[in-house]
């Protein structure tokens, strides 16, 4: 099975209360919150709370609410933190790895909303 979920990640242990989280936002299906280690001075994960491991994984089989909740969970964190583009806002840069050759570091599917300052290129 290609999208084994383990139980004792991080940020499943978030979702279940275990590990305190910096709540940015939240709905019924997706939970906003601050980054433990900020690379930008906006830094939100944003997180499904059904047990995914990856983007592909999340597009592939979670349900059409999910994933539209999840979207506009992560327009509200946009609005919220002030780097929407329809208020004028200077923008943002959203993220997310996958896998070992992607560098992801937690095994639950998770968006980086960046912002705060510009972003350097996207080589890596
Ligand atoms: P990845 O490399 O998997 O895309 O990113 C994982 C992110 O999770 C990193 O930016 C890291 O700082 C963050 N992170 C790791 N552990 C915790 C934690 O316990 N709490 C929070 N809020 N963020 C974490």
């Amino acid at each position: 099975m290609a999208f084994d979920y383990d139980d004792n990640n991080i940020f499943a242990k978030i979702l279940r209360g275990e590990i305190p989280n910096n709540t940015v936002a939240e709905n019924d299906v997706a939970l906003a919150f601050r980054d433990i280690a900020p690379k930008a001075p906006v830094h939100v994960l944003v997180i499904p709370k059904g047990k995914y491991v990856s983007f592909d994984d999340f597009s592939a089989n979670a349900s059409d609410a999910e994933i539209a909740g999840f979207s506009r969970l992560c327009a509200e964190v946009c609005a919220k933190e002030g780097v929407g583009l329809d208020a004028g806002n200077a923008g943002f840069r959203a993220i997310t790895n996958a896998g070992p050759d992607g560098v992801q570091e937690v095994p639950h599917y998770h968006l980086h909303i960046m912002g705060g300052r510009m972003m350097g290129p996207m080589v890596l």
